[in-house]
């Protein structure tokens, strides 16, 4: 028998008052698996990874995390402590304290020391492009959109998470910043981290991600595997929303 999936949502539903935003979204998460979830504004992106990262409760179904139901443990601060990390959109960081003080206190609550702490923030800048290491010492707040984007990464693996969730790494960069974002993010993968992704920017992402689903209006239309010949027609008719 295959082992369970590292997350998995089964049969997940979300209602906000008077929207159902997500209607029974079965999707597995195998532990090494670089997986972009992909689908037009407003088709649920970001509900499900607030609810695959333990960050609010599903209105139905159920959240598997290494085969055991987590559903009930979804809380303020999430799965964080069972390893699951989420870099939300807009990557909330405090932009007036320093690089260096943004990425620390990701380890905050996870059990790291200062000798542990220290190794974390060595692994984290060694991610990172010159410029941000360099700047270590600047406010957040003075660095570009992408090495803000590095920064917001770097601060999730503080908390040396096995999952890391990404909602819109892409957004409001150049492209050439993109393609930085996704270069750490398939380099973090490298070093065994299961890394789910929710992007707008399907193109992009299918050019590093092994497999893709296509959300929309709440439902997942269609599954595949980047490499697969077809999976830019496939996305083309996800967005189209064909089914
Ligand atoms: P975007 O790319 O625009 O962020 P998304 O794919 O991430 O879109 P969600 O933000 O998950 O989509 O929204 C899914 C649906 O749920 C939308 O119809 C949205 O208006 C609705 N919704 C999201 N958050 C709330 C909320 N807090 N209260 C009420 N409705 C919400």
């Amino acid at each position: 028998p295959s082992p369970s999936p590292l997350i998995e949502a089964q049969r997940i539903e979300h209602r906000y008052e008077g929207v159902l935003a997500l209607h029974g979204i079965d999707l597995a998460v195998p532990a090494g698996t670089f997986l972009a979830v992909v689908g037009p504004n407003g088709a649920g992106k970001s509900t499900l990874a607030l609810l695959l990262a333990g960050a609010m409760s599903p209105t139905g179904g159920r959240l598997m995390l290494d085969g055991a139901d987590v559903t009930a443990r979804a809380g303020r601060r999430g799965l964080v402590e069972a390893g699951v990390a989420l870099i939300p959109e807009g990557r909330r960081l405090f932009g007036q304290l320093s690089v260096q003080e943004n990425l620390v206190l990701g380890a905050f609550g996870s059990g790291a020391g200062r000798a542990e702490t220290a190794r974390r923030l060595a692994e984290a800048y060694a991610l990172m492009p010159e410029a941000v290491r360099q700047g270590k010492d600047r406010a957040v707040a003075t660095l570009s959109g992408g090495e803000q984007q590095m920064v917001a990464i770097g601060r999730a693996l503080m908390a040396k998470p096995r999952l890391v969730l990404i909602d819109e790494p892409s957004l409001g960069l150049a492209p050439i910043l993109i393609d930085k974002v996704y270069e750490t993010l398939a380099a973090l993968r490298a070093s065994g981290v299961t890394i789910v992704v929710f992007e707008q920017l399907a193109v992009k992402a299918l050019q590093y991600v092994d497999r893709f689903a296509v959300i929309d209006r709440g439902e997942i239309r269609h599954r595949g595997l980047a490499a697969d010949p077809d999976a830019r027609e496939t996305l083309r008719m996800g967005y189209m929303g064909a089914d």
